[in-house]
């Protein structure tokens, strides 16, 4: 007799579970609260432009994401590998592009990074590519496994570096202030931007989800669904009481603890404040008591993502920074952000419009608060989820991956 399964949320861990589980010939559905699969991968459309939950990538060197995602499929762009630095000098903003710190060092150097970087600085830069590059993906988790900052200090780098690059490029990642993500993490992101690209799909990130979802099918996702548990088999889905062999949580069961936040402002803008596709660091976020990570201009990269004629400007304030410097609500992080803008570009971001303010609250899995990565099924039944692993893309494939194989040993498929 054909098995039956329950996958609740459809975000990518609970799609990729249950493609993988239908795959094994079970008889799996998923049930999600909201109205729209992708979970936090989602993608809203306002006056034409498509507006991202958050800056969000993906990556085209995760393992498991080339194995899972059609990337030609989904029309991904990329942006220039890479970065541009902004820094205050007398009042003036300065720009400095760096043409690969990670794929090549030297070349970066001489485009710019020598201002805040010393000559060792860029060796260790070039050594540490070396490094993290070596062996499978596997092996960056293994070792020492200290923090980011204590990291970057044990491999000799000088504060500049640290302060001016490595910290608004990786808090924007991590989605903390004070790098204390681990270094396996890091080592981990390090590897991933020097051997691919950060990319968008032409539809917006909520195409990759939507993707899994049609592999899938219709007929098994089931929007608008609230799920209470009768037991560990027994679901209460919008009052009717239904019966699996086996149950999987594809959410955070410990959500509310989970304290990374992020501000995303979208704004439209006349044009792009960017000659490059890049993406801007704020070099003095650290120094100097900056609010934004990082800027990017996606319609640079997907003309999509903007009406004909406009741009797409989207900055990212990591929830830490802001809180730091007592900034709560939305209008006082927009008119923060629109002064150290107005510093970067004089001439046009006073015209820029404003499309949303979004408030990502429990946007990340803090470091630590990872679980063994298979939930066996003693009492409470599977989860999986991005919360298992670390909080990426590859961390919820990979734990839906774990759990799907789980659920087929346990139901002896
Ligand atoms: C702003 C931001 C930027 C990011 N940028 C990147 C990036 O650039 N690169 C990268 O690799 N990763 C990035 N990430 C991380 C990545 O988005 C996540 O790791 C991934 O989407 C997690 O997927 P998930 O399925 O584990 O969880 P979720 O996407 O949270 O899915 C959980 C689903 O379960 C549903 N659900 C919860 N409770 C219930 C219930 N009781 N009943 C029914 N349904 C329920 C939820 O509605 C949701 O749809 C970013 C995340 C954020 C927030």
């Amino acid at each position: 007799m054909e098995h039956s399964v329950a996958v609740i949320g459809a975000g990518l861990a609970g799609l990729q579970c249950a493609l993988l589980l239908k795959e094994a010939g079970i008889d799996v559905h998923v049930f999600e609260r909201e109205h729209h699969v992708g979970g936090r991968m989602k993608t809203e459309k306002v006056d034409g432009f498509l507006l991202d939950y958050g800056f969000h990538v993906m990556q085209t060197a995760y393992p498991t994401s080339q194995r899972v995602f059609d990337f030609e499929a989904l029309n991904v762009q990329a942006f220039e590998p890479g970065a541009m630095i902004v820094q205050k000098k007398k009042n003036k903003a300065k720009f400095w592009r760096m043409a690969d710190p990670f794929r090549r060092p030297i070349q970066g150097a001489m485009s710019g990074m020598n201002r805040f970087a010393s000559p060792v600085d860029l060796l260790r830069v070039a050594r540490l590519r070396f490094a993290v590059r070596k062996g499978k993906t596997e092996q960056v988790f293994e070792g020492e496994n200290k923090d980011t900052l204590s990291y970057l200090k044990q491999q000799g780098f000088s504060q500049s570096i640290i302060d001016r690059f490595f910290h608004p490029l990786f808090t924007g990642i991590f989605l903390e202030d004070d790098l204390r993500t681990n270094e396996r993490m890091f080592r981990f992101v390090f590897r991933m931007m020097s051997k691919g690209n950060m990319v968008l799909p032409r539809e917006g990130i909520v195409a990759a989800p939507n993707q899994l979802a049609q592999r899938l099918g219709k007929d098994r996702i089931h929007l608008n669904s609230t799920v209470s548990f009768v037991d560990d088999t027994t679901l209460d889905i919008n009052g009717q009481s239904k019966s699996f062999d086996a149950v999987v949580r594809a959410f955070n069961t410990n959500q509310s603890n989970e304290k990374r936040h992020v501000w995303t402002l979208h704004f439209d803008a006349e044009q792009s404040p960017l000659n490059s596709r890049h993406v801007l660091l704020n070099g003095d976020v650290k120094i100097n008591d900056g609010l934004i990570a990082h800027l990017a201009v996606p319609s640079d990269v997907q003309p999509e993502y903007a009406p004909a004629g406009r741009s797409l400007v989207t900055v990212t304030v990591v929830g830490e920074r802001a809180d730091s410097l007592g900034l709560k609500e939305a209008a006082e992080i927009e008119e923060a952000v629109r002064n150290e803008v107005k510093l970067w570009f004089p001439d046009t971001s006073l015209n820029w419009r404003l499309l949303a303010v979004q408030h990502i609250e429990h946007a990340l899995p803090e470091v630590g608060s990872e679980r063994p990565l298979l939930a066996t099924p003693q009492g409470h039944g599977f989860e999986c989820g991005d919360q298992m692993l670390h909080g990426s893309v590859e961390g919820a494939l990979l734990s839906a991956e774990a759990v799907a194989n789980a659920v087929v040993v346990h139901l002896q498929v």
